[in-house]
């Protein structure tokens, strides 16, 4: 477990004693719902193998259980949740259910270590949404929380909007799934509208309502910005699970970010953990990376943000040199930040990658970021790695994160449909125009094509070059478009993310891939796109 090492923790001293008055535990724990509840982020869905990395990465950061899905949603949601219990983490894999029997069924198929039961209880949704009375929802709860526990000895229960729900009612829904075999409660504030006097205020209550040796977790929103601060509330009242989600990611404004919850409950609090803090900022941005560009760590953002520990005040500055606990609350390098005037980067153990970078080296990296890959991807990421090496750039680690995110993102070649055979492209002072030939696959076979189209700039020409030889077989609209440097510096990484329709299906795809020539990664994200659109249209 991990120790509050009080040189790197500058912070008041008053805390010593307000923590006496407190009811805090000797313990927290996390639960991580990036999988499920930041999954319903609007706007991002993490692929198959992105999931499977980001359970490595969370076992790595010391989470104690993740909540790898919600199995009935879908068959990716199923697939995610039985593959993840398969890798033999150290956390508990929990998968979440509703309290009818086909959902528990699904978690049961899925094999997973423990299960997550819920219902609303508050009359708002148990009228317009479920439409039962406050008894048929007891009922339920007894009969399916009894229903789990045929299978499971670990249940955690969750109230649906809680802290909307009459106290008295809700307090005898947690003990009839207490009586009924559930042994951890959850308190979810569903809609993010409480405070957190309000809410250490349900926590007492319930917690004095339960046996002691019922774990209590606290679900927090942040609509008013208040998610922190409640689930902190939630733990000086007799909470000991935080769940949250990495950045903050979840609907609408999202959950308690892990990074604060868990610093604060560590550096302010100083309460006993799991987590290996130097993992979190590695862990934010290897979750950023996958979020595709569409939400990304806020430069004010507390304790990961770019300005975190930046200081730009001259009497700041000054006095940070003559000692950084004069304005810093902790060190940067307590949650895997390395200092370098001023400048935060994220290499955390300093492995120089490029073009002389061996297997080992390169092995070591990867296991360092807690990603995991096939012998083949990894024969990839090195090519890839030695090829930007070749051309006379620094790898930096940003850049390697962009080019095992594109491998791990690629399909198999037997499952490729279009294949890039050339690329011309004139620009300059003259029209953009771009020349392309691609291999299609059509009926098992594949064919060639060829196409040139002017645009306003290269990348412009060369997508329309590209729809242009598709579409006889399928056509497509860009809905989005998104081009990032990954690093800077004109030699830097271009990381292209796109969002693409099927007029004729409907179906969208997300796609991204990363190049030296934006032109080249704007085209393998187009190509990559397409590829998963003829996939879907040929199962
Ligand atoms: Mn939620």
């Amino acid at each position: 477990m991990m120790q509050r090492n009080k040189s790197e923790i500058n912070v008041s001293d008053m805390m010593e004693e307000i923590r006496g008055t407190l009811n805090l535990p000797e313990k927290a724990y996390f639960f991580d719902t990036t999988l499920r509840d930041g999954e319903q982020t609007p706007g991002i869905s993490f692929r198959h193998e992105e999931k499977l990395s980001i359970s490595y990465a969370l076992d790595e950061l010391g989470v104690d259980v993740i909540e790898a899905g919600f199995p009935i949603v879908s068959q990716g949601d199923f697939e995610a949740c039985r593959d993840i219990s398969k890798l033999g983490l150290d956390m508990e894999v929990i998968g979440l259910a509703r309290m009818k029997k086909l959902d528990i069924d699904k978690v049961i198929e899925a094999d997973m270590d423990s299960i997550h039961v819920f219902i609303a209880t508050s009359d708002i949704h148990m009228k317009s949404k479920l439409q039962m009375t406050r008894e048929q929802v007891l009922e339920e709860i007894a009969e399916m929380v009894s229903y789990a526990k045929n299978s499971y000895s670990t249940i955690l229960f969750s109230a649906e909007d809680a802290t909307r729900s009459d106290l008295d009612f809700l307090i005898k829904a947690n003990k009839v799934a207490v009586e009924n075999g559930a042994t951890r409660v959850n308190i979810p504030d569903t809609v993010g509208t409480i405070t957190p006097q309000a809410f250490g205020y349900i926590v007492k209550n319930i917690y004095e309502a339960l046996p002691k040796t019922i774990r209590i977790a606290a679900h927090c929103h942040n609509d008013f910005g208040l998610a922190v601060a409640n689930t902190i509330a939630g733990f000086e009242n007799g909470a000991s699970e935080a769940q949250t989600t990495i950045m903050g990611l979840g609907e609408r404004a999202g959950n308690a970010s892990f990074e604060e919850t868990a610093m604060s409950l560590y550096a302010l609090y100083q309460i006993p953990m799991n987590i290996k803090t130097r993992r979190i900022f590695p862990t934010a941005k290897l979750i950023e990376s996958y979020c595709g560009g569409k939400i990304k760590i806020g430069r004010l953002q507390p304790l990961i943000g770019q300005n975190a520990f930046a200081h730009e005040s001259g009497i700041h500055a000054h006095a940070m040199i003559k000692d950084a606990r004069a304005y810093e609350p902790i060190t940067p390098e307590l949650i895997g930040i390395k200092r370098s005037d001023n400048v935060q980067e994220i290499i955390q153990r300093s492995i120089k990658l490029g073009k002389h970078t061996g297997g080992h080296a390169l092995k070591a990296k990867l296991e360092d970021l807690g990603i995991t890959t096939t012998d083949e991807q990894f024969q990839k990421v090195i090519q890839h790695v030695k090829n930007f090496g070749d051309k006379g750039h620094e790898v930096l680690e940003e850049d390697f994160l962009a080019i095992v995110k594109d491998v791990l993102g690629e399909l198999p070649p037997e499952e490729q449909f279009v294949i890039l055979e050339e690329l011309t492209v004139l620009t300059g002072s003259v029209t953009p125009t771009s020349t392309v030939r691609l291999k299609i696959k059509d009926n098992g076979n594949y064919v060639e094509k060829l196409a040139s189209s002017t645009g306003v700039g290269p990348v412009d020409a060369s997508v329309k070059a590209i729809v242009k030889c598709f579409e006889p077989m399928s056509k497509v609209k860009l809905l989005n478009y998104n081009i990032d440097a990954v690093t800077g510096g004109t030699e830097a990484l271009g990381h292209v993310s796109i969002e693409l329709m099927d007029i004729e299906t409907n179906f969208i795809v997300n796609s991204n891939a990363t190049h030296e020539d934006i032109v080249m990664s704007s085209v393998l994200a187009l190509l990559k796109g397409l590829n998963r659109v003829m996939k879907y249209k040929n199962q």
